[in-house]
């Protein structure tokens, strides 16, 4: 098994990332969040009293947008590979829901999946997928603990092509629902597809980086993504910059003397 430092040098980055504080960073409000998803923040972990919708009644997008908003984690996966709310229900082999710790503080937002992960059902199972794994290894960090790896589109599209605006907006109340059954406390966007659907911005990476966003009261850095740095080596360096922060974010969460005062009515 490779040592913490050889999965550091796969990052492109030295130890000495590790040993470089990182400063805290000034929180912005999340750009034009999207607006028609039910609110998360606060929703109770509680067993789904969702029904699949009858076979004779074909259902409604409101309704369907309820529907998935009270599935709970057992009825999630089957929901989802039941799906026919756009066109890659017709092409894919497999649905991919997510992955992971269902307990995870962290959770991880990449685009869609690729031919590997449509073979079987995991995110993040291909070339980049053993990038993020060195990644969260870096971290000390893996899939099976206090990670969660999803992504915006459940399905693959054809030949790998950008989602289209129609499926992401089919597959948002799926990420919604995560969100809220999770509660993280950090999401990182991987990616401009992820950033875009959870910011509501067209802003770049570049752009969006270094700073701590918010998604519905949750902090969210935003990173390259992993097969983006898979071609650009250098910006590796970058995207580790960027992990210190979202570890950092998370610390200092847990911090109570770093908690925000309670407001005096
Ligand atoms: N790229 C992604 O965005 N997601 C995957 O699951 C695999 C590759």
């Amino acid at each position: 098994m490779a040592t913490r430092t050889e999965m550091l040098e796969e990052l492109g980055v030295a130890p000495q990332w590790r040993l470089r504080p990182t400063a805290a960073a000034p929180e912005v409000p999340a750009t034009g969040s999207p607006d028609f998803a039910p609110a998360v923040a606060e929703e109770p972990r509680r067993a789904a009293s969702a029904q699949p919708p009858r076979a004779d009644a074909p259902e409604g997008a409101d309704a369907r947008v309820a529907r998935i908003a009270r599935l709970d984690w057992d009825a999630f996966a089957a929901d989802v590979d039941a799906c026919t709310a756009c066109g890659l229900c017709r092409t894919r082999h497999k649905s991919v829901p997510g992955v992971g710790d269902r307990a995870a503080e962290w959770l991880f937002v990449g685009e869609a999946p690729g031919a590997e992960e449509d073979a079987r059902g995991e995110p993040f199972v291909g070339q980049a997928g053993r990038l993020l794994d060195n990644m969260l290894a870096a971290l000390g960090m893996n899939r099976q603990r206090n990670v969660y790896i999803a992504n915006v589109l459940k399905c693959r599209p054809p030949n790998n092509r950008t989602p289209e605006p129609g499926e992401a907006d089919a597959c948002r109340p799926y990420l919604e629902r995560q969100v809220a059954l999770l509660r993280p406390k950090l999401i990182v966007a991987l990616g401009k597809s992820a950033a875009s659907l959870l910011l509501g911005t067209d802003a770049t990476i570049a752009s969006l980086r270094g700073r701590v966003h918010r998604y519905r009261g949750v902090p969210l850095i935003v990173t390259y993504h992993p097969a983006y740095l898979l071609r650009n080596l250098p910006d590796k360096a970058k995207a580790w910059e960027d992990l210190l922060l979202a570890r950092e974010t998370v610390a200092q969460a847990a911090r109570p003397e770093d908690a925000e005062p309670p407001s005096v009515p």
